[in-house]
């Protein structure tokens, strides 16, 4: 089984481009965000931890995150995309042992890479459905009276879409999470997709990388 880690700075297209990957090449799709809202109705130990890193946008701790991680990894069956974790080089170093304990090979790191001015510009314009989650670029896609072309729900902001909450986002993203490029490049697993124009264009960086596992 193998394992491909993608990560980016916030508003890069990773949500967007997992999903993409996840349909067309059949695999599983795991993100930290996930395990850790499953963890708040299999561990009610951890319910303040848990509610308190969902509100406040802190960390959980990492031997929590592990906990949560390792249960959800031992029942996996096939290939996946591993998204929001690791953010550090100590969960990196971490995130390693645990694949080697549990015979999980790490095929490929993937770093979506985008200029910050552009991840801002999306984040001002991004409008979402509460109801469904559609997600729209006010510049880009067609809207009709601020409603959602699939459910006719009113749209909205996001509530962390906002440029400061973003800068500070940003500013973590450049001290903790982008050693990471330099940490997997060595190790010769690095793979860059720019993401700074077309999405389409991101895909087929994606497909060039991936294209042995159709
Ligand atoms: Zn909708």
């Amino acid at each position: 089984m193998n394992c491909i880690i993608l990560f980016s700075a916030p508003a890069a297209g990773k949500g967007t481009i997992s999903e993409y990957i996840e349909k067309k090449y059949n695999i599983d799709h795991i993100s930290a965000s996930d395990i850790i809202k499953a963890g708040l109705i299999n561990h009610p130990e951890y319910e303040t931890q848990i509610n308190n890193c969902l509100s406040n946008g802190t960390l959980i701790s990492d031997d929590i995150l592990f906990e949560l991680l390792k249960e959800r990894l031992i029942i996996q069956k096939k290939d996946y995309i591993m998204d929001g974790t690791p953010r550090t080089i100590d969960q990196a170093v971490r995130y390693e042992k645990l694949l080697n304990e549990l015979g999980i090979n790490l095929l490929k790191v993937i770093y979506i890479n985008v200029e910050k001015q552009i991840a801002q510009d999306r984040i001002i314009n991004r409008l979402i459905c509460e109801n469904c989650g559609s997600v729209y670029n006010k510049k880009n896609d067609k809207i009709v009276d601020n409603k959602c072309n699939v459910c006719n729900s009113v749209l909205s902001k996001r509530k962390d879409d906002d440029l400061q909450i973003y800068d500070t986002r940003y500013n973590i993203f450049l001290e903790k999470t982008k050693p990471l490029i330099d940490y997997y490049d060595k190790k010769g697993l690095l793979y860059v997709v720019n993401n700074n124009s077309d999405i389409a264009e991101a895909y087929n960086q994606v497909d060039s990388i991936l294209k042995e596992m159709i």
